[in-house]
């Protein structure tokens, strides 16, 4: 490994196998089991709420997309079938965020309306996209640090229930994002140094109030909950395509990594379902690669600036220096390996994908493609790429990246 941090610092492409080390069960099935029903509970509010969810009975969800032209120019060895997973469309955020942001917001609101009376778990959870409720909630604050995705799921959906809602956005934030906030009700505030340091300064206010709830990127277990049941309506997803996932036909799962909570929260469902016939692999910035240090080196505990990186990435929702403590501590049992990719590539990746499936995601997106093909598998497996963050991004965006 030793080799491999050091192509690291130098800012190289790195692939790597993990080794992992055993399973430190400080996460159930029955905690994404909980979480799963507390969704359900949600889907009347959530389709009431967001009306543009209907389509999926009020579970945020996206469906699977085969995108074999892709497969052809991309130079990947791989035999199997690719799929993209298009959580870059998802409802109300336009990212994976959507699925552990809302999710937590979600848990608090219901903690919050069961304690006050106004609410039983029996309901039908429509009434709290009601007056009555909106008050109750506009009492209790709930704050967040973002590098921009993360602060939109939040600051959308808790400004929808009620809530008064700051997000403290790191310097990577972009200006649309700051501005769809604002324009929302939300209180941003521009924060300049990187994520993890825009992180310790909403927690340390978040201190000084006991009203307010801060939802922490690096050590939440509701965030991480709320991503790991993604794999619910992917098995349904996976049976209706006609693919199979046993010992003979595996299925490879492609993440983007940043803290590691959404592509760490997944890998957790993914691998609680299909076991060891499921191999997960996360990709994350040469500059920013902090899931893939920890793991090379074997601690949680790590910045990329250790190494003489983190000097900024064109994947802005990959942007973290250090990893989740929580997301490290569960993956390093089940994760399956790790590679970094380079900006100019994960940029060629995004112009490659929509040049041949129309497909716009976010070069934070298309870090994971990068990985398709870099590790051998079986020629009866199939490939599905998380993409992660995308329908949101106005045209002029798209257009600076060449992507349009
Ligand atoms: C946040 C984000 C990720 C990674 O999620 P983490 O929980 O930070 O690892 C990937 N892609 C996009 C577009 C994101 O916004």
């Amino acid at each position: 490994m030793k080799k491999i941090i050091d192509s690291m610092s130098e800012g190289k492409e790195v692939f790597f196998l993990c080794n992992k080390v055993a399973d430190t069960q400080i996460l159930t099935q029955e905690d994404i089991d909980d979480a799963w029903e507390r969704l359900k509970r949600f889907s009347s509010y959530v389709q009431s709420a967001f009306p543009e969810t209907k389509a999926t009975g009020g579970i945020i969800d996206s469906p699977i997309q085969l995108i074999n032209e892709t497969k052809k120019t991309l130079s990947a060895d791989i035999q199997g079938d690719l799929y993209v997973k298009r959580d870059d469309s998802l409802a109300v955020c336009g990212s994976l965020k959507a699925r552990g942001g809302i999710y937590t917001v979600f848990k608090h609101a219901e903690d919050i309306a069961l304690k006050s009376g106004m609410l039983k778990i029996s309901d039908n959870y429509e009434i709290l996209n009601t007056p009555e409720f909106k008050k109750l909630f506009s009492k209790y604050k709930i704050s967040v640090g973002s590098t921009g995705n993360l602060g939109m799921s939040i600051g959308l959906s808790g400004k929808t229930l009620g809530f008064d809602v700051t997000v403290y956005m790191s310097e990577e934030a972009k200006e649309w994002k700051k501005n769809m906030l604002k324009k929302a009700g939300v209180k941003v505030v521009e924060f300049k140094g990187d994520y993890t340091s825009a992180l310790k300064l909403a927690r340390s206010e978040a201190a000084k109030d006991s009203n307010t709830y801060f939802i922490d990127d690096e050590d939440s277990k509701e965030l991480f909950l709320g991503y790991s049941a993604a794999y619910k309506t992917l098995v349904e997803q996976l049976n209706d395509k006609g693919v199979t996932v046993d010992v003979e036909h595996p299925l490879i799962v492609y993440l983007p990594c940043g803290v590691g909570g959404g592509p760490g929260g997944i890998t957790f469902g993914l691998k609680k379902f299909f076991g060891d016939n499921v191999y997960c692999y996360f990709g994350e910035p040469t500059e920013m690669p902090c899931m893939a240090l920890a793991m090379a080196k074997g601690e949680g505990d790590v910045s990329v600036y250790d190494i003489g990186l983190g000097n900024g990435t064109v994947a802005d929702g990959l942007a973290c220096s250090s990893p989740s403590i929580l997301a490290y501590n569960v993956m390093k049992g089940m994760l399956d390996g790790c590679f970094t990719i380079e900006d100019e590539h994960s940029l060629a990746l995004s112009r490659l994908l929509y040049g041949t499936s129309g497909i716009k995601a976010e070069p934070s997106s298309c870090v994971a493609l990068g990985g398709v093909g870099k590790i051998p598998h079986s020629e009866n497996a199939t490939h599905l790429v998380w993409l992660t963050g995308g329908s949101l991004v106005p045209d002029d965006e798209w257009k600076k990246i060449g992507v349009m």
